[in-house]
């Protein structure tokens, strides 16, 4: 099989809560998708999608995958999209960085793959285990008493795990954090997310402040050092998120003993196959996991389940469906949360059919 050529979307995603809000008032209404189909000489298509949290959350922004995506398109078109040792090592060479702009293609590849060997992709990342997939959801940042509701709204839609997104002013967020831990019920999980909002000195006092509570606290502050030291001074579990985009930041920390658990979104290391090896060094140095992406659709709440399906359950912290965060649909036969849980598709590949109708017309197209 070769690709023969590659068909880019882009897609808006309105958010169904209105706005999606974090650290330093950063928000999000809509979020620029992009949905990239692999055609190949044969029968088969694949597809893949990445979608930034906005162009401040990490080095990525969506006219910048499509730009990066049509940078790579004449390196890959002619190759094997089921040899991703080959794609991504070709992807590589070819842009240095940019892991985000890859993940789509590879996405597409591993769904190739999938698709040509009769088999969804999680049983090919490792094999599915357990049941289900147990996802959080992520409170948008707003006044303490509103994301308190919002913790009651969810745990009536099935979740039992919560992501607060914090790292505002300091006091406030001692307010929100105390505010959702006092509706807590047993068996749930909260995670303090400050999403590098903070400086060293208001995560300290953040984290002296709720260090009765049974509370999470990830990612305080924009530097790996900065969050070093903050670690160092709690005795509250910690994960590390945006520090977390590779391999190498993974191994430095896990020297450091740095954190107790890591987010690894898919994009952000530069699709599943970096996704697969990050995940399967985690299991083997015991760390847990969030595994999802840094936003996206169908198509990556897809991946997002087959990666999570086919990690062992106790090292997955959480995963999310963001899917159900927003209005508009790419892609038939993605996961649709069951009481708080999803399953990865047992169809072959990632198990999605793309929307066209929301889709639209391809805004780039690359041929051989
Ligand atoms: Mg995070």
């Amino acid at each position: 099989m070769k690709i023969t050529e590659i068909h880019v979307y882009q897609v808006d995603l309105p958010l169904a809560e209105g706005r999606y809000t974090w650290s330093d008032g950063r928000h999000v209404d809509v979020f620029d998708s992009t949905v990239v189909e692999l055609v190949t000489d044969g029968e088969l298509r694949g597809y893949g999608e990445v979608c930034p949290l906005g162009p401040f959350y990490l080095p990525a922004y969506g006219a910048g995958a499509r730009a990066g995506i049509g940078e790579l398109a004449h390196h890959i078109i002619g190759l094997d999209p089921t040899n991703l040792g080959q794609i991504n090592g070709v992807m590589d060479t070819a842009l240095l960085g940019h892991p985000y702009v890859k993940s789509a293609i590879d996405m597409a590849c591993w769904d190739l793959l999938g698709k040509s060997a009769g088999k969804p992709v999680c049983d090919l990342l490792g094999g599915r285990q357990g049941e289900s997939v147990e996802l959080y959801r992520a409170i948008s940042q707003r006044p303490a008493d509103e994301m308190a509701q919002n913790v009651a709204l969810y745990r009536d839609q099935g979740y039992r795990r919560f992501q607060l997104k914090v790292g505002g002013d300091a006091a406030a967020d001692i307010a929100r954090i105390r505010a959702a831990s006092e509706v807590l019920v047993a068996g749930e999980t909260l995670v303090a997310d400050a999403n590098t909002g903070w400086l060293v000195a208001d995560a300290i006092r953040v984290v002296n402040a709720v260090a009765d509570l049974d509370v999470y606290i990830e990612q305080p502050c924009i530097s790996y050092e900065h969050s070093l030291t903050v670690r160092r001074q709690t005795r509250l579990p910690f994960i590390l998120d945006e520090n977390i985009d590779g391999l190498h930041a993974l191994l430095a920390a896990y020297q450091d003993l740095a954190m107790d658990a890591i987010n690894l979104k898919i994009s952000k290391v530069g699709g599943l196959t970096k996704a697969r090896l990050i995940r399967d060094l985690c299991v083997s140095l015991q760390i847990p996991m969030t595994i999802e992406d840094s936003w996206g659709g169908d198509i990556i709440t897809s991946a997002i389940a087959h990666l999570a399906h086919s990690t062992p359950e106790r090292f997955r912290f959480s995963s999310t469906d963001f899917n159900s965060y927003v209005t508009v649909r790419n892609a038939i036969g993605a996961p649709q949360r069951d009481n708080g849980h999803m399953k990865a598709s047992s169809e072959p590949g990632l198990g999605v059919t793309p929307d066209f109708d929301n889709l639209g017309e391809a805004v780039a197209i690359y041929r051989e």
